[in-house]
């Protein structure tokens, strides 16, 4: 469904991802595993027309290479960014309204949110900066939702959360790919994103060292100490 080829991101003399290509295929949850600063935002932030890439990309058989972020957005592909971003002085509820902003069709997929965050629901007036680091991965969550994606590219959701909230977060993952949403889940926590994912990439200093079903690098000794620290 979404394939990316030669993906290339500099920052003026800092090679950030060197000509990487991967693919995600219709239902599945593939992770995109690294350390700090392996280039995985920067693989997301290309993709997504953030920064500057070279990259020739194809989305349901359709070259997206050239579009620009909302066109891509409008296409089905939402990111849901490192840090949760949301909006402190907004409410809750502004902040998922804010997801719906390029497709206008807040009042009916808000109920679909709030389904899968009731705690959303119950403290839609509050202040988004009021809300607890895993309240706020769930409306920033929730605010891509907004935007009706296709494809959900997540940027480290489990960063600075309890094991426990990563847990609710992941299976949260889980549920949306049950309904039908592809998922690229960008990850520094390896364990968690192979237990969830059905296949994932490795990446190290802006290339992909390994690649594979989840479930076999999850029993790959050699990978495993030499690139996932488990
Ligand atoms: P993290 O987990 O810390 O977010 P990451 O895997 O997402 O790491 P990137 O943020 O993509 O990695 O960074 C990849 C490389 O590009 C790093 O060497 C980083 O220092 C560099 N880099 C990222 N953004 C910029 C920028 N705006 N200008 C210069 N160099 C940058």
């Amino acid at each position: 469904m979404l394939k990316v080829n030669n993906l290339i991101v500099n920052y003026g003399h800092v090679k950030a991802v060197k000509n990487i290509s991967f693919e995600l295929n219709k239902g599945e949850i593939v992770s995109i595993l690294g350390s700090n600063g392996a280039g995985k935002t920067s693989t997301l932030f290309g993709m997504m027309s953030i920064v500057k890439s070279s990259s020739n990309i194809e989305f349901k058989g359709k070259d997206i290479s050239k579009y620009s972020s909302v066109q891509k957005v409008k296409e089905g592909l939402v990111l849901c960014p490192e840090n949760r971003r949301v909006f402190p002085e907004l409410s809750v509820e502004e902040n998922l309204k804010m997801g719906s902003f390029i497709r206008g069709n807040y009042s009916k997929v808000i109920k679909d949110v709030y389904d899968l965050f009731p705690i959303l629901k119950d403290r839609k007036r509050q202040a988004a900066g009021s809300l607890s680091g895993g309240e706020q991965q769930m409306l920033a969550v929730g605010r891509a939702m907004m935007g009706e994606p296709e494809v959900l590219m997540l940027d480290e959701p489990s960063l600075g959360l309890a094991p426990v909230i990563t847990d609710d977060i992941f299976n949260v993952l889980k549920e949306l790919k049950n309904s039908g949403v592809s998922i690229l889940l960008v990850e520094q926590n390896a364990l968690k994103s192979l237990r969830i994912s059905d296949r994932a990439y490795i990446l190290e200093t802006g290339n992909i060292v390994a690649q594979g079903i989840a479930k076999d690098l999850l029993n790959d000794e050699k990978v495993k100490k030499a690139y996932l620290g488990i």
